[in-house]
């Protein structure tokens, strides 16, 4: 009985007539001859169980058709006793080829879920950017009062961050007009549409928007109206043509650029003063936490979409404004205007 290191040795000696013999020995050595064209075989030097252990290495397979030799990796083999099925080391390969593939677009799904979310906005802004221009033609061209007076109450709540809307938490009813009482509530009934799918809330220090705008005050988006908040020491470099109420029932034509003046945004787009001090925000785009209190070290960037006077709705990144210059963060870009100066710009 011989054993072999090299299988075209052991194949020729197989060939001049030698005996395959299916006994302890040999089984020691090599896998049994399997059919008249094909021979299995293992390594003679190993260090596991040929019929059960080999699959840590694969056994190799001999194609003897044409009388040469040729190594090829198998497919399968009688492992287990002689039962067709996968080696592990091949399970071993597909499942990290899975797990490869699987790193690879999980990014990319992921963003494209994102766009989706982003494309929800557009829309929701665009049909109330229909919804604004129904108000303000029927107004006399003039934009929606920052501050409305609730039919049921005589107090004045200010109506910025609910255009349209549900009814806010009873909680808020204080701060925020019922549904009724909003400027859009006859153009566009409260529906899906004031809702941002990624709405994270603010926490407004005291009012606690939380878990969302929409679940606290039913609305996500916001009136580019009213006071601006400013950091202490910061504000505008030009003079604000009203700083009090900025485009509040203001006529159209009061608006400088209506292709770059904000009419709707979300939150992350600016900064927000409240009792306890400054705070921004993060909705699209955000990993980890969402309430930043200080913009420079903001892990993700600030994107809102944003709807602009003349009816087009876009995604805008607002951080080079809030990281870079958070002290003048309301300077006129290329893509955005958010405030009209006293001269007229
Ligand atoms: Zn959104």
């Amino acid at each position: 009985m011989s054993s072999y290191d090299d299988v075209a040795e052991w194949y020729d000696a197989v060939q001049r007539g030698g005996t395959i013999v299916q006994d302890a020995a040999m089984r020691a050595d090599f896998t049994r001859l399997t059919c008249d064209r094909e021979l299995i075989c293992l390594p003679k030097k190993r260090f596991y169980d040929p019929y059960c252990m080999n699959v840590a290495f694969g056994p190799r397979r001999f194609s003897v058709g044409d009388g040469s030799v040729k190594e090829r990796w198998p497919a399968r083999f009688p492992a287990f006793g002689g039962g067709q099925g996968f080696t592990l080391i091949e399970l071993l390969v597909v499942m990290s080829i899975i797990t490869i593939l699987a790193g690879m677009m999980l990014p990319s799904l992921s963003r494209a879920k994102e766009k989706a979310r982003q494309t929800t906005c557009i829309n929701n802004l665009r049909q109330i950017g229909i919804a604004l221009k129904l108000y303000v033609d029927d107004q006399s061209s003039r934009f929606p009062p920052h501050i409305v007076r609730d039919p049921d109450e005589l107090h004045l709540r200010n109506t910025t961050m609910t255009m349209g809307g549900y009814d806010p938490q009873p909680r808020l009813l204080d701060f925020f007009p019922s549904a009724k009482a909003r400027p859009l509530y006859s153009y566009l009934t409260p529906s899906e549409v004031y809702r941002c799918p990624v709405d994270k809330g603010q926490r407004l220090a005291p009012l606690k928007l939380k878990p969302s705008n929409w679940s606290s005050i039913g609305c996500s988006y916001i009136y580019n109206a009213g006071r601006l908040a400013t950091l202490e020491g910061g504000g505008f470099r030009q003079t604000p043509d009203d700083p009090a109420r900025g485009m509040a029932e203001k006529s159209e034509s009061w608006v400088p650029s209506p292709v770059q003046y904000i009419f709707m945004h979300e939150p992350p787009a600016r900064l927000y003063a409240t009792l306890t001090g400054p705070e921004w925000y993060q909705w699209h785009y955000s990993r980890g936490t969402t309430d930043l209190d200080d913009p420079t070290v903001a892990r993700a960037q600030f994107y809102s979409p944003v709807l602009f006077v003349d009816g087009h709705s876009a995604v805008p990144n607002f951080s080079r404004s809030l990281m870079t210059d958070p002290y003048y963060p309301y300077e006129p870009t290329r893509d955005w205007i958010w405030y009209k100066s006293a001269d007229g710009n």
